[in-house]
């Protein structure tokens, strides 16, 4: 193709005024490596828009041909061609190149900085992107990388009758079979064909897989996703499943598929990792007003509170521990050991209650979600896995991530912990802690980001919670992850005729918006803030949450000694001989605290924040740890023994057995022992016999008739 003197004259200045540092750069034998020079597509649509249009029409044309084209006759640029009188101060100056330059045979052009009218979601329809504007920018997260494997440029083949090499580019194609000549141009037979593997030129070739964000995700569970090729050194290995990435590169048909429908893939010709701040958002001022007047309310904490899960009766305390899991605590890094500042929460109990809705409304609320059941949504389970895929016409090790790795930065809700693999618990228990997950598969060894907030459900292994067991024992869940969360609550479905009502009440009102009457407060714009039923508007939620975390790291030296002795308090409340709460419970309230200060838009954390995180950590231990007989004791979470006080019950209930047992020849009578054992008062007298049944200390001689083992 040829272009015309005006077209090329306007990429000269193009180049004099944005990419002279680069080509400097880049001037011959300075640099190693690939040459790559980057034109930004914004610059390129102030001073070319034109070019800009084209570009994006028709990458190839304006990259590979018509800058190139210029670049090859480089004494040009040296020349003044700074024409233009139209063009905005801001435009920055010409600047020329020494005509003595010259610039590297290879050098190839990409583009970066892609322009609004290159994006493109993972979700749109791609037919008429493909045909008319293939030039596009995808952002995502990368879920999957293969790993990198030398690709052939060209294929050389040696004419078995003659010898004459015939060379034949690979392009986008796979099939070698597709990559053969017609025939020989010296002898002009076909063949037969010998390779000359060693002598073709090869590029590292790598796949990736994006996957939409979760924000733009229509169906969070099931997002979609989209193939990325990654050739070259320059971008092999720039990204790592879990990171966010935004791709500009061509939208390609895949021709490594057989079948007749269009499979699109993006040809990457940049890939950027998203910066470490968690939100890019984009606020406007009437949201900025909104925000603040929110912040300012004094009832803040109780409207957080009940926009989770407003169709579910009571359960106030999780809701407000919910709610602060989303604006998390300020992860500190104190002589290289990180202090995270997700915090982490546990709902145990029996099947069928609120646990799961509290998690689907904190996914919904919170500015960056992912939802998964514990077995993992996906193969990659929760954390990560190394699969073999096939790349072009082979089978490669990829890495995919798991939902703790895409939820990196996050709020991952993991319903159904219970039915966890084994082997993502120890790795789950990396993730809470640390913040990473090690992956050691196949031939891969590497180390994903994971800093995610977990909220987590989990169902007993009996079917039915018993509040008078150690939480341990009942689910089948490590010590370890339990001592990972900052708050735990046991749920338990009771029957209760007012609660029942009030639950009633609550789910019918929740459809027929028959609310409690609240005042509905609106912004100066017309804008909802907090609606009717006392629920804070859809929309300003997850910007609140992400206005705050992104702008406040609260500090609190100043609460330091109220948090010690608080500490010291509980510690004193235990028995001697037992562990009443570690360390972790300090770190539990240091989380909420900052949670709650940034829930207030404030840098500075104050004795209400330490008396909220303290009392909703309270609430919990009182729920979990506590004991009539013995106070607070760790054990009751942190091991699958019976407590002191649950081995005292069962040798009652094993004594009273074993003399029914003396007296009947069948064994003890199971009625007659309960009554028994009420007598002697001890609660929930069946399911202590059940347990002890099940541990293998009793055994039913006959139906109904116990005995000791
Ligand atoms: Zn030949």
């Amino acid at each position: 193709m040829t272009w015309d003197d005006q077209v090329k004259a306007g990429v000269v200045e193009f180049l004099q005024r944005y990419c002279m540092d680069q080509l400097h750069e880049l001037r011959e034998g300075s640099s190693e490596g690939e040459h790559v020079l980057y034109v930004s597509m914004r610059d390129l649509n102030v001073l070319l828009p034109d070019v800009h249009a084209d570009a994006i029409e028709h990458p190839e044309q304006i990259f590979d041909d018509l800058f190139i084209t210029v670049l090859r006759n480089i004494e040009e640029l040296a020349d003044d061609y700074s024409t233009r009188q139209d063009l905005d101060a801001d435009v920055k100056p010409v600047k020329k190149l020494a005509p003595d330059y010259s610039l590297p045979d290879d050098i190839r052009v990409a583009a970066k900085d892609p322009s609004s009218e290159m994006k493109f979601s993972i979700g749109e329809p791609r037919g008429d992107r493909l045909q008319e504007q293939p030039l596009v920018s995808v952002e995502g997260i990368c879920q999957q990388k293969s790993d990198p494997v030398p690709r052939p440029l060209e294929i050389h083949w040696v004419c078995g009758n003659c010898g004459v090499e015939t060379i034949i580019p690979t392009g986008n194609k796979w099939d070698i079979d597709e990559l053969r000549p017609n025939q020989c141009n010296a002898c002009e037979r076909k063949g037969p064909w010998n390779r000359d593997q060693r002598n073709e030129p090869y590029q590292e070739y790598q796949q990736i897989r994006v996957q939409e964000p979760p924000e733009e995700a229509e169906n969070a569970s099931n997002p979609r996703e989209m193939l990325v090729d990654i050739k070259g050194d320059e971008l092999i290995d720039n990204c790592n499943p879990g990171d966010r990435v935004t791709v500009t590169g061509m939208l390609i048909p895949d021709e490594s598929d057989d079948s007749v429908l269009v499979n699109t893939r993006v040809e990457a010709r940049d890939i950027r990792i998203e910066g470490e701040t968690f939100e890019d958002l984009e606020l406007t001022d009437e949201e900025r007003d909104r925000i603040q007047q929110l912040a300012d309310r004094d009832d803040l904490f109780e409207l957080l509170q009940n926009t989770i899960a407003p169709s579910i009766y009571g359960h106030e305390k999780p809701k407000l521990g919910i709610a602060l899991q989303m604006f998390g605590g300020v992860t500190r890094r104190d002589y290289g050991n990180r202090k995270r500042g997700q915090i982490h929460i546990l709902m145990i109990g029996d099947p069928g209650v609120a646990k799961s809705q509290l998690i689907d409304s904190a996914s919904e609320h919170a500015p960056r979600s992912v939802k998964t059941v514990g077995k993992g949504a996906s193969a990659a389970g929760l954390t990560a896995t190394a699969v073999k895929e096939k790349i072009g016409d082979s089978e490669e090790w990829t890495l995919k991530a798991g939902e703790l790795v895409l939820g990196d930065k996050g709020l991952v809700g993991i319903d159904e912990l219970d039915k966890m693999r084994d082997e993502d618990e120890s790795a789950l228990h990396e993730a809470l802690a640390d913040g990473r997950v090690s992956i050691s598969k196949a031939d891969i060894r590497t180390t994903l980001n994971a800093r995610c907030s977990a909220l987590m459900a989990a169902n007993p292994a009996d079917g039915r919670f018993n509040p008078n067991e150690s939480l341990a024992g009942q689910f089948d869940l490590p010590d370890a992850l339990l001592s990972r969360c900052d708050l735990i609550y046991p749920f338990q479905d009771v029957p209760d005729e007012e609660h029942d009502q009030k639950v009633a009440d609550a789910v019918l009102d929740s459809v027929w918006g028959e609310g409690p009457g609240k005042e509905k407060v609106v912004a100066d714009g017309g804008a909802t803030i907090v609606d009717e039923n006392g629920v804070i508007a859809d929309d300003l939620l997850p910007k609140y949450v992400a206005y705050a975390r992104r702008n406040f790291d609260p500090k609190g030296e100043d609460m330091k000694e109220k948090i010690k002795e608080f500490y010291l308090d509980i510690r004193g409340l235990g028995d001697d001989d037992q562990i009443s709460i570690t360390p972790r419970t300090l770190s539990a309230v240091r989380r909420l605290a900052e949670a709650s200060a940034r829930a207030r838009l404030s840098e500075q954390v104050t004795h209400e924040d330490v008396d909220r995180a303290i009392d909703l950590v309270m609430d919990s231990l009182n729920r979990t740890i506590y004991d009539e007989d013995e106070g607070y004791n760790v054990d009751r979470i942190e091991s699958g023994k019976p407590s002191q006080s649950q081995k005292r019950k069962y040798d009652e209930v094993k004594r009273i057995i074993e003399e029914l047992a003396e007296e009947h020849d069948a064994g003890a009578p199971f009625g007659k022992a309960v009554d028994t054992m009420k007598e002697a008062g001890l609660e929930n007298p069946e399911d202590l016999v059940e347990k002890l049944r099940k541990k293998g200390e009793l055994y039913e001689q006959k139906t109904g008739h116990y005995r000791t083992t």
